[in-house]
């Protein structure tokens, strides 16, 4: 196995067209994400033109209706080319993951006018999305959100701050959770706010330790107006909203983290394959070969949980408690097989000249984002406690 490097990931796809998109992206990933993916990243330049490429090639549209203008793919189809994404470049696969995220809100709760008018251009038009539940002082608790809407007659204004937002400054369109009710989860409304809208600006994007190339920054809203038709679900219903969404953002983050596992383990295989100590290559010594064993068995444990958790969405089962899993599990085992990657190539693996560095500070990110783990762990737990604990 080690004599050869890394061999291609043997998937379980349910269609010959499935795998005739995965084939076709990986094309794509070789020639337009994996040349410049380090340099790119460590001049933190956001690739736009990769996004415009997604968008025109259907890639953003996915798991979507096809009346709508997606791809009507199912989610064990579409996790699987988010991994081949993530796999070259986090910024683009977490991309197209919280693009998904921002889509789903319209998608599944809004009217048919609303999705008829505005659902084509997000999903296929070259738009990008963003969504809005983080604040400043509101992260894991996220239904103590302070941002407020406030409606007169058939307008709502926007006042308040949003943190950590993913392609913060560079969206077309927000989704954002307000409060336009009392405190606590059921006073929160969702609303869908173009990026132009004036009043809505966004902070310098933060300085981070990995996926430089993702802006993330706050977004201010300074009385920005949104008409009653851009109200996504009814008042009140935003939280609901959100936690739907981000069931399925889960899966999505567990698809990218089981990507930059993977890139981890094959830029591994490639090395331990070349390198040469006591006269021998590395990948001869068995302390090396069962450290590769138990990253390549992580990272298919976490495949499969993450398609056992796509499949009972698929055929509309709740998969809520397995989504938290698999969230946990692959971003905990992305941590684990990447700092064992750096250690695999020695010194080298801590410079700049090899990509396991960027994997490591990659999937550091992943552990904390929609979700920490330590929520995931809450969820699955109230889980655990039965029906009354939710
Ligand atoms: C790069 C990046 C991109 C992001 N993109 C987005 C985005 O697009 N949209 C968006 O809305 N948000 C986004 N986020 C925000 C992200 O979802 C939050 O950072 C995350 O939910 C944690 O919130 P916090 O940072 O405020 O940490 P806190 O909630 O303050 O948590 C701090 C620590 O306390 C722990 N903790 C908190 N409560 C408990 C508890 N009850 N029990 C045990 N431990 C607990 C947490 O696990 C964590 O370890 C992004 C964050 C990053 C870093």
């Amino acid at each position: 196995m080690t004599d050869h490097g890394p061999q291609p990931v043997d998937r379980q796809l349910p269609t010959e067209e499935a795998r005739d998109l995965i084939s076709l992206v990986r094309e794509m990933v070789q020639r337009e994400i994996e040349p410049n993916a380090s340099s790119e990243e460590d001049a933190g330049h956001f690739p736009r033109e990769v996004f415009a490429l997604l968008s025109a090639s259907g890639l953003l549209a996915l798991p979507y209706a096809e009346e709508f203008g997606g791809g009507d793919q199912p989610y064990e189809v579409y996790l699987q080319v988010l991994e081949e994404l993530a796999a070259a470049r986090l910024t683009v696969g977490l991309g197209v993951s919280v693009h998904t995220l921002a889509c789903h809100a319209l998608a599944g709760y809004g009217t048919k006018e609303q999705r008829a008018e505005h659902l084509p251009a997000m999903l296929g038009g070259g738009l990008l999305g963003a969504y809005c539940l983080s604040e400043p002082a509101s992260g894991s608790d996220a239904a103590s959100l302070r941002t407020r809407a406030t409606r007169q007659g058939d307008t709502w204004t926007l006042e308040g701050t949003k943190a950590w937002i993913t392609h913060g400054g560079v969206a077309d369109f927000y989704t954002v959770l307000a409060r336009t009710g009392g405190e606590g989860a059921h006073g929160i409304t969702a609303f869908l706010v173009p990026g132009d809208a004036p009043g809505l600006s966004a902070a310098a994007p933060e300085r981070k330790m990995g996926m430089k190339g993702s802006p993330t920054a706050q977004i201010h809203f300074d009385g920005v107006q949104v008409p009653d038709a851009r109200r996504i679900g009814e008042e009140g219903q935003g939280f609901a909203i959100a936690l739907s969404a981000l069931d399925s953002g889960r899966l999505g983050i567990a698809a990218c983290a089981i990507g930059v596992a993977q890139a981890a383990l094959d830029e591994s295989l490639s090395y331990v394959a070349e390198r040469r100590q006591f006269g021998r290559p590395l990948a001869d010594f068995q302390g090396l070969r069962f450290m590769l064993a138990d990253m390549a068995t992580q990272i298919e444990a976490g495949r499969a949980l993450y398609l056992t958790a796509a499949r009972l969405r698929d055929a509309g089962l709740p998969f809520s408690k397995q989504a938290a899993m698999a969230k946990l599990f692959c971003t905990d085992a992305a941590m684990k097989v990447t700092t064992d990657a750096v250690q695999l190539l020695g010194g080298y693996g801590y410079t700049v000249d090899f990509p396991v560095e960027r994997y490591m500070r990659e999937a550091k990110v992943l552990q904390i984002v929609e979700g920490t783990n330590q929520i995931q762990r809450m969820v699955v737990a109230r889980h655990l406690a039965g029906p009354e604990s939710r």
